[in-house]
């Protein structure tokens, strides 16, 4: 009998991890037709200038509707994309329609003439030999200056790939690209490689602003990251600011942008213009 039983859960066993890899592999051919089916779109979350209370830049965030699943989070595809080398034209599609809206926000006359949109780029994207090409591409399709684009790139990426990285990022340096680090804090950087490197902006990873003013360690670690850019002269974002008081906090310690649903959510297209529009008229107030 318990030789019975131990069959019966080998088996259940492997048909739940047979129905995890279909699954997955429903995913995966999914997402190959979801870009020229039009179910991705980008979501812009403002990045806010502590000083002035006024809208920076926006990052484009990419989202999937599902035509039977619904609202897939980006945490869920954009692995699956990394991992089966779809995020190559995800990527591609991602900078190319994130220029799209801004040369529309520009023409319409809700963009301030500086306001820039930052796309996020993964490691295989940096791997590849044609980054700076179909960046170059993007940016010269709808007539933007290259100050009007950042590209956020996480330490893990830049340390998976440090030759390429010097010299890719001075590439898209010389087009006058910005450059930021994303998720700071929660990869490995060495100090010599963030001297060296052009990197414009350091944007300190979420987790340490969720618990800024009641742990003690985050904290801390809020205050190191923001000195040592300071020293560095580069400028910072912190990312997922909720409450008004971690946005004053940091505006104290000399933070420059601040990003996170205290301000705004990432919004559509059209929900973004608006936030413009609003934001020229008043300032937010914290
Ligand atoms: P990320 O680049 O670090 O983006 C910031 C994430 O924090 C976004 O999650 C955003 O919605 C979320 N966030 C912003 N403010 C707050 C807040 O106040 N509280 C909380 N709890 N969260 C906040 P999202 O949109 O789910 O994206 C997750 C990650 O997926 C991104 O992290 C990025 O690594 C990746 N991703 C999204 N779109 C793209 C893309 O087009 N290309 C690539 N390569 N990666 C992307
Ligand atoms: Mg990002
Ligand atoms: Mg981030
Ligand atoms: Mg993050």
């Amino acid at each position: 009998r318990a030789k019975a039983l131990g069959r019966g859960c080998t088996e259940i066993y492997q048909n739940a991890e047979h129905l995890e890899a279909r699954a997955q592999f429903r995913l995966e051919t999914d997402l190959r037709h979801a870009v020229w089916r039009r179910e991705l779109t980008l979501n812009y979350q403002p990045l806010i200038d502590l000083k002035t209370g006024r809208p920076h830049s926006f990052e484009a965030l990419a989202r999937w509707h599902h035509p039977t699943r619904g609202f897939v989070s980006p945490v869920e595809f954009i692995p699956v994309a990394e991992s089966t080398g779809l995020i190559v034209e995800l990527g591609r599609w991602a900078l190319d329609e994130a220029c799209r809206t801004l040369a529309q926000w520009r023409s319409d006359g809700v963009a301030p003439d500086d306001l820039r949109v930052a796309v996020n780029v993964s490691a295989l994207q940096f791997a590849r030999d044609d980054l700076v090409a179909v960046v170059l591409n993007a940016l010269e399709r709808y007539d933007l200056p290259g100050r009007c684009l950042e590209l956020e790139i996480t330490e893990s990426a830049i340390a998976e790939h440090p030759q390429k990285a010097v010299d890719v990022l001075n590439q898209l340096k010389a087009q006058d690209v910005i450059i930021a680090m994303d998720d700071f804090g929660t990869g490995y950087s060495s100090l010599g490689a963030l001297q060296q490197l052009p990197i414009d902006i350091l944007k300190i990873d979420r987790s340490f602003i969720a618990g800024m003013l009641e742990l003690e360690e985050s904290h801390k670690l809020v205050c190191t990251v923001l000195s040592l850019a300071s020293h560095l002269g580069k400028a910072t974002v912190a990312e997922g600011i909720e409450r008004f008081d971690q946005a004053v906090a940091l505006r104290d310690l000399g933070c420059t942008l601040g990003q996170g649903y205290a301000f705004s959510r990432p919004v559509d297209n059209a929900h973004a213009a608006e936030f413009l529009r609003r934001t020229a008229a008043q300032a937010i107030a914290f």
